[in-house]
């Protein structure tokens, strides 16, 4: 299985301004920057998006990469997440202010946008993936997804505080490969991540444990102005099967 933790910077850099997790080049988690990647004849060929919750850094461009890839005569594109996130999909960007009401337009009787709802355990096939939703702590209706496809599984769970579900599905699978696990803010600054549903490296480390020892951690999602402090307390930490996730870079489990 390919993830690229899509660049988010004009020009590249290592900072995750924006989300965007492509799986085998057709799957993406969030879309951050899913309509600023490659070009079109890249984004047209994901048809599947799972966003994890509404907030700017993680569906930013989504107006931009639907409008980029959907046309008469070609497949819908589906958009999943939780009910409160579609809501607000559709309320505060599709809603004809921000953005032309797009899901709901429709070329000889074809939708060009579905909007999927996603509850709690449920799983979707879609390119040879399987796609499994779990809530995780962040805002309401906020989800991380583990990605399994029969030979390897990765969870990803971008924003979210301290949090059990996903970790304890994800180690019930003996191919559990990796997790990426959201670490926004240094610990002098615990505070603050616990009001905006984040963790430090601190709170990191505890996710970390309730994993198998031989799972692969990318810590991703740094604030970046934070971000080398926050790497630097990792890497304190000495938590060997942990790297910090490189924005522009690939994975390969
Ligand atoms: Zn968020
Ligand atoms: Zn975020």
């Amino acid at each position: 299985m390919k993830i690229q933790m899509l660049p988010s910077a004009a020009g590249g850099g290592l900072h995750q301004f924006l989300t965007t997790f492509l799986v085998n080049d057709r799957v993406a988690i969030d879309a951050g920057c899913l309509g600023f990647h490659g070009d079109p004849k890249d984004q047209v060929r994901v048809r599947h998006v799972f966003l994890t919750h509404s907030h700017a850094d993680h569906v930013c461009s989504l107006p931009l990469f639907v409008n980029h890839v959907t046309d008469c005569g070609a497949p819908p594109v589906t958009l999943y997440g939780s009910a409160p996130t579609l809501e607000s999909v559709r309320n505060d960007i599709f809603n004809g202010r921000t953005w032309p009401t797009l899901d709901r337009f429709s070329c000889d009787g074809v939708p060009l946008v579905r909007l999927e709802v996603l509850t709690a355990g449920r799983s979707v096939t879609v390119d040879g993936l399987s796609v499994t939703a779990v809530p995780v702590d962040h805002v309401i209706g906020t989800l991380g997804y583990i990605v399994d496809d029969s030979r390897s599984a990765v969870a990803i769970s971008s924003d979210s505080r301290a949090t059990e579900e996903i970790w304890r599905e994800a180690s019930r699978l003996p191919h559990l490969k990796a997790a990426f696990i959201g670490v926004a803010f240094p610990n002098a600054r615990s505070e603050l991540a616990e009001i905006a549903g984040h963790m430090t490296p601190a709170a990191f480390e505890r996710e970390v444990a309730k994993l198998p020892p031989h799972v692969r951690i990318v810590a991703i999602h740094m604030k970046p102005i934070y971000h080398q402090q926050i790497e630097d307390e990792l890497r304190g930490m000495g938590l060997r099967n942990v790297v910090a996730g490189v924005a522009g870079h690939d994975y390969v489990f």
